[in-house]
């Protein structure tokens, strides 16, 4: 079979295709005939490697995967041949204290397909049999890929951490992004009003789409936009993964009581603000990863009936894989890029 593989980092030509025989599946394992993959910035942060921080190479990238059973090891069980599935990005024991109370990613052995262990960029994976759901009624292949990753973190920040009640006000970032297109929608759905950020007018346009009630220019004083959108209050909730570039703004955005969730720092780790503010107005700093299957199944049932949506913007033959990786990172997009085998 054909398999995408990283043996060193670097840029997207470090995306190679090479030949690899098919997986088997082993007990309790079930293996997957890929259809379509969802590509996140996990991938391009597993591609040109974190300094200081040692992922497993060779590694086949990929972390948001649908497809169709083809196999069941001895004892696995929960699909049959011929289902189509989309799989859990996470792998966990399945027996600690964190993983029987649905909080996988606090197990000490959780790990993501493509980061610590080959994902889904290959024509066959192998995955544990508890990591198959049935694909949601009304997504095909390609919209169910576009979904686990970016839908597991945004519902996790917002219902886990944040704790988003109905009437607050969420400052969600960076609209375009697939975890920020889920998490205007998910503080919709709970019955929050969004104020969006966004770098362009049709990206702006978007967010309002996607039920924004306003959305400003991420280089704005949107700190001022969110005291605007409250009646001078500040908002309930910040969502972010943008990280050095909006941290300090997005505290000043907050109301007393508020609540500053992150799951990633994409224009830099290092954070610098005013503690008084942190102190003086009761402020939760909130750091997220990921989410438990749990979450992930009540994700897919929203989709399942509508009430949220997959958002793909692009859809590419893996082949161009190098290609989406370049359109990833020049952030021309709103919502995910799915590679389709
Ligand atoms: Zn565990």
């Amino acid at each position: 079979m054909r398999a995408v593989v990283i043996r060193e980092h670097g840029g997207p030509e470090a995306l190679r295709f090479e030949e690899r025989p098919v997986p088997a599946p082993g007990p309790r394992e079930v293996r997957v005939r890929v259809r379509a993959v969802g590509l996140n910035h996990l991938d391009v942060w597993v591609r040109k490697g974190v300094p200081g921080h040692l992922f497993p190479l060779p590694i086949v990238p990929g972390c948001d995967v649908a497809g169709v059973v083809d196999a069941l090891g001895p004892g696995a069980s929960g699909c049959a041949t011929g289902d189509e599935v989309v799989l859990a990005p996470g792998t966990s024991c399945g027996r600690c204290l964190a993983c029987r109370e649905g909080s996988e990613p606090l197990c000490r052995s959780y790990g993501i397909l493509g980061e610590t262990r080959d994902g889904g960029l290959q024509e066959y994976i192998v995955v544990p049999d508890g990591g198959v759901f049935p694909r949601p009624e009304g997504l095909d292949l390609v919209q169910a890929a576009s979904v686990p990753l970016t839908f597991l973190t945004a519902w996790h920040m917002l219902v886990a951490r944040a704790r988003v009640q109905a009437g607050e006000s969420v400052l969600v970032h960076a609209a375009g992004s697939g975890v920020s297109s889920a998490a205007i929608q998910i503080a919709g759905l709970l019955g929050a009003r969004v104020l969006a950020t966004a770098g362009s007018d049709a990206k702006r346009r978007r967010a309002l789409e996607l039920g924004a009630e306003e959305a400003v220019d991420t280089q704005s004083d949107f700190a001022g936009a969110a005291r605007r959108f409250t009646g001078k209050r500040g908002v309930d909730v910040v969502v972010d993964h943008v990280g050095a570039a909006t941290f300090d703004k997005s505290i000043r955005s907050l109301a007393k009581g508020g609540r500053y969730v992150t799951c990633g720092a994409t224009s830099g780790f290092e954070m610098k603000t005013d503690f008084r503010l942190v102190y003086f107005k009761s402020l939760s700093i909130l750091g997220s990863t990921m989410g438990g299957n749990h979450e992930l199944m009540r994700v897919l049932d929203h989709l399942a009936v509508g009430r949220l949506h997959a958002v793909v913007d692009v859809v590419l033959p893996w082949d161009e894989v190098a290609e989406a990786h370049r359109r990833l990172e020049s952030r021309e997009i709103f919502g995910k890029i799915v590679l389709v085998l």
